[in-house]
């Protein structure tokens, strides 16, 4: 299928091909034409299927008509981290070159006063993280009032980061009769509720998780002990044509310790983790993408969506506690029909989680030695064995708290070994990285606050039920754009349920910085 069948704009379709891109990817195809006839939209999709033009491409059709105002944004997007919400951000500057929408990233780490007055300017597209969104319309900077459509991008990074609560609350401040995307590469129940407390009749559109099906990461399981790691890495970083790689671990302090340790031998390395200043973060990422460095250690904060191009591997230097951040770091190479190798360090630790990831996955990753202590402890090497036999019990329980939230990782059956086939050998997150306030919090539950904040929402909703279902089964008759086009006109023509009184609310002052180049964007024809 063309692009040309989704009823884009002309302009759309000009910078789509501009960007290279010949066929709408499945969520693409299935999404574009959905959103533009302003229906509600699940789309159950994860990073490298094409899911951020799915709805970066018909917003900007549904943005074109229409003016902002001051401190009323026309649009939402919330997204967990602030990489992702400066990626998407991108998106809108590359699909809306040939558009004049405006557009601010409201995220932490960048002082208030800079947002301030992006938000005072009036922006169509407003980019935040749920906390700092909170923050601003505490102080009463931002009126949210005037938001048409809403996109809740990576739910399920959002629940695991504890923000659900937030976006509740953020979704109980929006008129009813918004338009609302939401995207999770998974639907656990806390999301499904979300979704069915405000949305409505949405349409849902699921696609393959990409990663655990890319042929083009070649993966392999490495044994390691807990002791030699850090040389083993170096051993690899060496054997391997790395031509940039991404090194992931558990822990902050062992990003900060094992970069340090690669400096130390003379490579050319970064670091991010989520206790980083943001414009720290930005330019470790800006030197990896430009090639001043080739090697990046990590926290999960790089794990989900990040699109650096050209990535030739992936170290996971600590195996991840829960298996879906495996397929979620791997898939930062093999992008783009790219080949990507993906190496992990096994130590006698790591064996249920890499239990649990090839039930997640399906697939018995190729391990480059036996993992002789998978079979039991009669084969453990004797490092590993007198560890366990030293401090087994204590370090099972100490791991058990040190894992952050996601009570659902399933205990694998007892599996025995699967050999090595040295034949399969290559050629070649857990912390919110928010405000550090919010990396305390726990898993978000469904709490009395939650429970206030659907009863203020079953009300508010109640007229909209009535209202959008009657636009729709008009709507769904004609053209999928006219319909659109008319729908969204008349959605911005209705009346708007101000709460100005409400989210006029003043907070403390904060002092005022430079406005970085990232913060406002003005993509302009
Ligand atoms: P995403 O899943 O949104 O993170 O996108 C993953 C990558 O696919 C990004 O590098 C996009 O630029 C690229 N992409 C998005 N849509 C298409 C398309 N229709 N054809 C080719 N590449 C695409």
């Amino acid at each position: 299928m063309p692009f040309s069948d989704l009823h884009l704009s002309d302009a759309l379709l000009k910078a789509v091909a501009d960007a290279g891109y010949t066929e709408p990817s499945a969520i693409q195809a299935a999404a574009i034409p959905a959103v533009l006839m302003g229906k509600d939209l699940i789309g159950v999709a994860q990073t490298g299927t094409g899911k951020t033009a799915s709805f970066v491409l018909p917003m900007i059709d549904i943005l074109a008509e229409g003016r902002s105002r001051a401190r009323m944004p026309r649009s939402l997007i919330l997204e967990p981290t602030r990489e992702l919400a400066a990626q998407v951000a991108e998106n809108f500057e590359k699909y809306g070159k040939y558009h004049k929408l405006s557009m601010a990233l409201l995220i932490g780490g960048v002082a208030f006063g800079d947002q301030d007055r992006a938000l005072e300017k009036g922006v169509d597209v407003l980019i935040a993280t749920p906390g700092r969104l909170m923050d601003q319309h505490a102080r009463g900077k931002i009126l949210l009032s005037g938001v048409d459509v809403l996109v809740i991008d990576e739910a399920d990074r959002m629940l695991d980061m504890g923000f659900i609560p937030d976006v509740e609350k953020i979704c109980a401040l929006l008129r009813p009769e918004r338009q609302t995307l939401l995207f999770s590469a998974t639907m656990p129940p806390p999301i499904k509720k979300l979704a069915d407390r405000f949305m409505s009749d949405p349409k849902m559109v699921e696609v393959a998780r990409p990663a655990t099906t890319n042929k083009d990461i070649a993966q392999l399981l490495v044994p390691a002990d807990a002791r030699g790691k850090r040389d083993l890495l170096k051993d690899l970083l060496k054997s391997e044509e790395v031509r940039s790689g991404i090194i992931f671990c558990n822990r902050k302090t062992t990003v900060r310790d094992l970069a340090a340790a690669l400096k130390r031998a003379r490579l050319r390395v970064g670091q991010i983790h989520g206790d980083m200043e943001q414009a720290d973060r930005i330019r470790e990422l800006d030197r990896f993408k430009a090639d001043e460095i080739n090697l990046l250690v990590a926290s999960d904060v790089a794990a989900r969506g990040l699109d650096i191009k050209g990535v030739s591997h992936v170290f996971n230097f600590d195996i991840p506690w829960h298996p879906d951040d495996y397929v979620h770091r791997i898939g930062r190479t093999g992008r783009a029909g790219q080949k990507g190798v993906a190496i992990s360090l096994v130590t006698a630790d790591d064996i249920e989680s890499i239990a649990n990831i090839e039930k997640l996955t399906g697939q018995t990753i190729p391990r480059r030695a036996p993992l002789a202590f998978e079979a039991g402890s009669a084969e453990q090497p004797a490092a590993e064995a007198a560890e366990g036999r030293k401090s087994g019990a204590a370090k099972a329980s100490r791991r058990k708290e040190e894992r952050p939230r996601k009570s659902e990782a399933t205990r694998p059956e007892a599996r025995v070994d699967v050999a090595a086939r040295p034949e399969a050998r290559p050629e070649s997150s857990q912390e919110a990285p928010q405000e550090s306030r919010r990396e305390a919090r726990p898993e978000s539950r469904p709490d009395t606050r939650t429970e206030r904040s659907r009863e203020g929402h079953e009300q508010a909703r109640a007229p909209r039920r009535g209202g959008r279902a009657e636009g729709r089964r008009d709507g769904s008759q004609g053209p999928a754009h006219d319909t659109a086009g008319n729908a969204g006109r008349d959605m911005r023509r209705g009346g708007r349920d101000r709460r100005d009184g409400d989210e006029a609310a003043s907070g403390p002052g904060f002092a005022d910085g430079e406005i970085p180049a990232f913060l406002m964007f003005s993509a302009r024809g």
